[in-house]
């Protein structure tokens, strides 16, 4: 099949599951040992499953099998993989120019993407924008742009936090295995408080676990040598944790009264996902800057920072940048992804797949105890798996459902500082039978797990 057929093909994709061999099967398994041999030991695979297509609500493999993707490539595949749009003006953009360094000779998709991001984020300041490739690259320059501009040293942190796994942003993300281990000395300077963590909080609130966080700042840190506050508004890696109303709000309020620049890092909650354009409006917060990059690009890789034109700014003039920062074929795909997502109201999809999600997921906690919680919003949805009875994470379970649904067809990810955490992303063009089916296997997945 030649690439320039893609377009067509993809829509024609059958949305389905189905399984016409074993999980893996025997061509996906070949390939895997060619893995094994080829790429390095640390670049792990959760599923070995090898995709030759992908669109709508599924993945093809190599040996034919259809799967039901709950996973989205982990939340960047938000308009659907190979989303015809994105396909057509990839394809235009490559064969009009690939690159020629927007430092160097610029292009007006770049422009265009930075107009975009400034209109759709949230508050109606005057913003800027810059581009980069990865998430972890957006951070690090959120941190290099806020210590520029408030001519400090000390980020802030969460506990359960996630940021990437550069030098300095493995250092910011909480979980050691395996993100971190072995691989220090970290970044200096970086310092973790308590987020909300309701589930686990003991019944404190949100706005008292906010005085805990800046009880620490003030104590430990002192808020005048704080650069920034970087916070996801809702937690991706640590466990989809979902604040508790009104913490993310007081910490912004605690940044804005001590000069400290307010990062979101919307990497994975924002583009729709949670059932807003960003997940910081879920509670009225205007972040002075804000990260994005998963959702933003259907895939081709691209990131930015925004914010506030008087911090964006205060950096000097070559200080930010990099050789492929804002390809010009990832802003074209950027360009028709917010496109499509505009168009097709991407907001009401995710809240659609919540309100199919969270009551049947809800129906599957009375049944099986080990569901001890049932979080998230839009198309951003977990369920935390404990021993019943008790407040202990259960990461084996997850493992075993994750095991059952992948053998089943289904492609889920865990998650969660304790690996007990069941997460689901499916694209917002999952089909909401193909969605059904899903939930169907995993209620089969704690049947077999219960008997
Ligand atoms: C994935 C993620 C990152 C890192 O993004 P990469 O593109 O993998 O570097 C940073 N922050 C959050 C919240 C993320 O989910």
């Amino acid at each position: 099949m030649t690439d320039t057929a893609a377009p067509s093909l993809q829509g024609a994709l059958p949305q389905e599951r189905r399984l016409v061999t074993e999980i893996p099967g025997p061509v996906s398994t070949a390939l895997q040992a060619r893995k094994q041999s080829a790429v390095s030991a640390g670049v792990g695979v959760m599923l070995p499953v090898y995709v030759v297509r992908a669109g709508g609500g599924v993945l093809i493999d190599a040996d034919g099998n259809s799967l039901i993707d709950l996973a989205s490539g982990i939340a960047v595949t938000t308009v659907g993989n190979a989303n015809p749009d994105v396909v057509s003006a990839v394809q235009t953009q490559v064969a009009a120019f690939t690159h020629t360094c927007f430092m160097v000779t610029p292009y007006s998709g770049y422009v265009e993407v930075c107009e975009a991001l400034n209109r759709l984020t949230p508050g109606d300041h005057e913003k800027r924008s810059a581009l980069f490739n990865s998430g972890a690259e957006a951070v690090e320059n959120a941190v290099k742009i806020a210590r520029a501009y408030t001519k400090r040293q000390a980020v802030v942190v969460l506990e359960h936090g996630y940021h990437g796994r550069t030098n300095l942003t493995m250092g910011m993300t909480a979980k050691n295995m395996p993100y971190k281990h072995s691989f220090g000395p970290f970044a200096p300077e970086i310092y973790r408080v308590p987020a909300s963590y309701p589930f686990r909080d003991r019944g404190l609130k949100g706005p008292e676990m906010a005085e805990i966080a800046t009880t620490r700042i003030d104590r430990e840190i002192g808020a005048e040598n704080v650069a920034a506050i970087i916070i996801e508004p809702i937690q991706g890696e640590g466990g989809f944790i979902v604040p508790d109303p009104g913490y993310f709000k007081a910490m912004a309020d605690f940044a804005q009264a001590h000069g400290i620049v307010f990062v979101a890092d919307e990497i994975q909650s924002g583009f729709c996902r949670t059932g807003d354009w960003f997940a910081s409006e879920y509670e009225d917060v205007v972040p002075d800057l804000i990260t994005t990059a998963k959702g933003i690009a259907d895939g081709m890789p691209l990131a930015a920072v925004t914010g506030r034109a008087e911090i964006m700014d205060a950096v000097h003039a070559g200080g930010l940048g990099g050789t492929y920062g804002g390809n010009p074929v990832a802003c074209a795909a950027a360009l028709a992804a917010i496109g499509w997502m505009e168009r097709n109201d991407a907001p009401a999809l995710a809240r659609e797949i919540e309100s199919i999600m969270i009551p049947r997921l809800k129906e599957m906690a009375v049944q099986f105890p080990a569901i001890g919680d049932v979080r998230g919003r839009g198309a951003m949805i977990a369920i935390e798996l404990i021993k019943p009875g008790t407040m202990d994470p259960d990461a084996e379970l997850a493992g075993a459902l994750s095991r059952f649904c992948h053998q089943h067809g289904v492609v889920t990810l865990t998650t969660g500082t304790h690996g007990n955490i069941f997460r689901f992303l499916p694209p917002l063009t999952m089909p909401h039978a193909l969605l059904e089916e899903a939930l169907g296997i995993l209620e089969q997945a704690f049947e077999a797990s219960a008997s």
